[in-house]
């Protein structure tokens, strides 16, 4: 619509289309709305690997802090079970016995005091006392396992209720050199020694440490709940053994409540590991308002562009329409709806060159109203106008092809130019015409018209002024010829088209 327009250099101006605008508009938009996706996403990777790192040294820690006492009073236990076998400890005093036998034991206040089962589970000696009062614990797992399994080394039990206070039994076995049972030692570590080390972490209420054996059996958690310690992993669905390998982070719902979290778990060195859990929520806390300030930044940018693009669009629709109405003005004839003068000066300008360089015959067919002036004395300038808009519709429906171009030349004088044309097709165009024109006369009003017809392949150094002289020439000849007639100029030395 808009590729007639040139400015004064006769360089056609560039021009957005409002199409090309849109697109554009929205690639732009979706650009950047990607770029700022994927710039939010890598924020929340960087936030879930922090948590991670943070959960891990955590987990790593607890896990180190609680081996390195587990060890230590693993050791002392040790010492106790191969004093156990020193020959004089039978013929020394009690007080002595003590001395020798729990002359390392830890008596760190969380620490239970070492207890020697015999072979029968019979408390024969205690750390806290030199006259234990009977007791037999030959029914506690923590004796019955050193009994049974010789070689099973240092025992954690389940968590269990241990002289008033809920505590971990850390047991070893006495055997004699042969290896015979002789009997069992044990200690306790109370729960207090892990609530007070959790205290001093400062963690947020929603956070979770686990403690487990090797065997997934809870020996701890964080938030306490007597109902869980005690409990196996390995029976809860909901938290596949996958979920816990050494160094893999775990986002979801644990095995003890529905929060999700990120839980990831400490090495495994030593019996227990340690699992640590932050809610995701309280993970992605910061990232959250943050995504969403910039998503509604960005969101409110995208809509505004989108908007503005929507508007300048519109603009440039409704300009376009106008230019090319406005165009469309400046090239047709007002009173004919045919092309004008200043149109066909430049169609034939560009179908002169084109024939030229096809070397094709271009023809042109010149129409003019015959004792026109005449008419207009007899009826009038307004009837005269009237035959000239019919004399454009008999034009009009004689010619139909694409590339052809009929105007209005000046006054009652017609042109219509036929890109590759011979001068025999043009005349029966033209006779078309005349033909067609004559057909409206009637009775009263005679009207004819005359038509001058020339068809020629131009050659290099030709100017078209030569087509429109020969076809006028040729009018001339057919008013002379007494009107009403088509007559084909003959310009041999112009390579003219038969
Ligand atoms: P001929 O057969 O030799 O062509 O005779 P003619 O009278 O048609 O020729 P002439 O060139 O002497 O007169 C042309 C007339 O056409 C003059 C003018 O009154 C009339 N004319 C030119 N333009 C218009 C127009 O736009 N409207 C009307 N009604 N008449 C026009
Ligand atoms: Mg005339
Ligand atoms: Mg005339």
């Amino acid at each position: 619509m808009l590729s007639g327009w040139r400015d004064a250099m006769g360089r056609r101006p560039w021009r957005i289309s409002a199409k090309l605008l849109i697109i554009s508009s929205v690639v732009t938009v979706i650009g950047f709305s990607a770029i700022c996706v994927n710039v939010m996403l890598d924020m929340r990777r960087g936030e879930e690997a922090l948590a991670r790192q943070t959960l891990e040294n955590l987990a790593t820690t607890i896990q180190s802090d609680v081996s390195r006492n587990v060890e230590i009073y693993d050791l002392s236990l040790k010492a106790v079970a191969s004093n156990m076998l020193l020959p004089e400890l039978a013929t020394v005093s009690k007080s002595i016995r003590h001395l020798i036998l729990f002359d390392h034991a830890t008596t760190a206040r969380h620490f239970g005091a070492i207890q020697v089962f015999d072979a029968e589970g019979r408390l024969t000696i205690d750390a806290s006392t030199l006259d234990p009062l009977p007791e037999n614990r030959s029914e506690e797992d923590y004796f019955r396992v050193h009994r049974d399994k010789p070689d099973i080394g240092l025992f954690i039990s389940r968590p269990m209720l241990f002289r008033g206070a809920y505590a971990i039994v850390l047991s070893r076995r006495i055997s004699d050199t042969d290896g015979g049972f002789l009997g069992v030692v044990a200690g306790s570590i109370r729960f207090s020694y892990f609530h007070e080390f959790f205290d001093q972490l400062k963690l947020d209420p929603e956070d979770t440490i686990t403690i487990l054996k090797r065997d997934r059996t809870i020996m701890m958690r964080r938030p306490f709940d007597l109902d869980i310690i005690g409990t196996n992993l390995n029976d809860r669905r909901s938290w596949k053994a996958d979920n816990l390998r050494i160094g893999a982070a775990y986002s979801g719902q644990g095995p003890v409540d529905p929060t999700p979290r990120l839980y990831v778990r400490s090495g495994d060195s030593g019996p227990l590991f340690v699992v640590a859990g932050k809610p995701l929520a309280a993970v992605f806390a910061l990232w959250q308002k943050e995504a969403f300030r910039i998503g509604a930044v960005v969101l409110a940018l995208a809509l505004f562009v989108l908007g503005s693009t929507l508007v300048l669009a519109r603009e440039i629709v409704r300009r376009a329409e106008a230019e090319s109405k406005l165009e469309e003005m400046a090239t047709t004839d007002a009173l004919t709806g045919l092309k004008n003068r200043r149109k066909f000066d430049s169609v034939i300008d560009v179908e002169w060159r084109r024939a030229m360089r096809q070397k094709t015959p271009i023809a042109l067919v010149m129409i003019d109203a015959d004792h026109f002036k005449a008419y207009n004395d007899t009826f009038g300038h307004q009837a005269g106008d009237q035959v000239l808009v019919g004399i454009a519709i008999c034009i009009s429906d004689s010619v139909s092809r694409a590339g052809d171009c009929a105007a209005r030349y000046g006054g009652e004088e017609f042109a219509v130019l036929l890109p590759n044309t011979s001068a025999t097709d043009a005349f029966k165009v033209a006779e078309a015409i005349r033909t067609k024109v004559q057909g409206w006369s009637d009775e009263q009003v005679i009207l004819t018209a005359s038509c001058g017809v020339a068809s020629l392949v131009p050659t290099a150094g030709m100017d078209w002024s030569v087509l429109v002289a020969a076809a006028d020439k040729a009018l001339y000849a057919a008013k002379a010829g007494g009107r009403n007639q088509s007559v084909i100029a003959s310009l041999p030395q112009l390579s003219l088209v038969a």
